[in-house]
């Protein structure tokens, strides 16, 4: 029976590399998007993945998208909640705007993506949720009040919610990028990578999207059936927890 996949945000960056490596590993996958329509149709062009548009951030948007889904593709047996932005500002500068976008897409997202799909998760037995944090939600980040603190209490919500899944056969886990090289860091002036980001990468640096896929599968898999609540830090050696 072929397992299916929805990958927040899975058509640009981290999440494409976790669409694709999820189709390769033989799941049949489902990339959901916020609005770059272009890029979305360029991925399923290139790589046979439907794509599906609607906001993590709005509740109702996410029960109606899922439903879309599981009508085309079949029940949701994992879900990787990946879409994130940032919206990066010093403390002293940060708008409220700024600071409620990033959390309900980041971290209420989470909330809306995982609620619909868990009661049939629950039904079936069986369920995988990866959740994408970051190094700065472990670490905190200076200019990333809003960010650090989404990312942080997506660990948290993992750590609470692995424990009711447990029994029923469901794992929640966490990974925790370093710097990977999408365009969400290519953002970062080249001058500040060069000079201030890639010197503290003990493996010197940026990560691959594919190396974060990897991860994605193997939390997948029945083979990391006794994994739960756990995070992966896949930062290049930055940080120990
Ligand atoms: P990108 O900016 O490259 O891609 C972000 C993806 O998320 C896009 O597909 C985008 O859709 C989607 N998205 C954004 N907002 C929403 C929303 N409200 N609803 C649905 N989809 C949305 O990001 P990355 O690939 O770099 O990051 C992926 C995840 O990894 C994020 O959670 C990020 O915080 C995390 N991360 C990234 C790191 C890095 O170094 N890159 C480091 C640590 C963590 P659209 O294409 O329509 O804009």
């Amino acid at each position: 029976m072929t397992r299916v996949a929805l990958v927040t945000g899975g058509s640009r960056g981290i999440g494409a590399a976790i669409s694709i490596a999820l189709k390769e590993a033989g799941y049949s996958v489902a990339a959901n998007y916020a609005g770059n329509d272009e890029a979305a149709s360029a991925f399923t062009a290139e790589t046979g993945i439907p794509t599906f548009k609607w906001s993590v951030a709005d509740y109702e948007a996410c029960a109606e998208g899922i439903a879309k889904v599981e009508a085309e593709l079949g029940p949701i047996d994992v879900l990787v909640n990946n879409a994130g932005i940032t919206r990066d500002a010093m403390f002293h500068k940060i708008t409220p705007e700024q600071w409620s976008q990033v959390i309900d897409t980041n971290l209420t997202g989470i909330f809306n993506m995982t609620h619909p799909v868990w009661p049939g998760m629950r039904d079936r037995s069986f369920g995988r949720v990866i959740n994408i944090s970051s190094i700065n939600g472990q670490k905190g980040q200076m200019g990333q009040t809003n960010y650090s603190a989404a990312k942080a209490g997506d660990l948290g919500f993992t750590k609470a919610l692995a424990q009711e899944g447990a029994f029923k056969g469901i794992t929640v886990n966490a990974i925790c990028p370093g710097y990977i090289g999408t365009e969400m860091v290519r953002a970062i002036p080249e001058k500040v990578l060069n000079e201030k980001i890639i010197p503290q990468i003990p493996v010197g640096r940026l990560g691959e999207p594919e190396e974060i896929a990897r991860c994605v599968v193997f939390l997948a898999s029945d083979e990391a059936g006794f994994i739960t609540g756990s995070t992966i830090s896949a930062n290049g050696g930055q940080f120990f927890v």
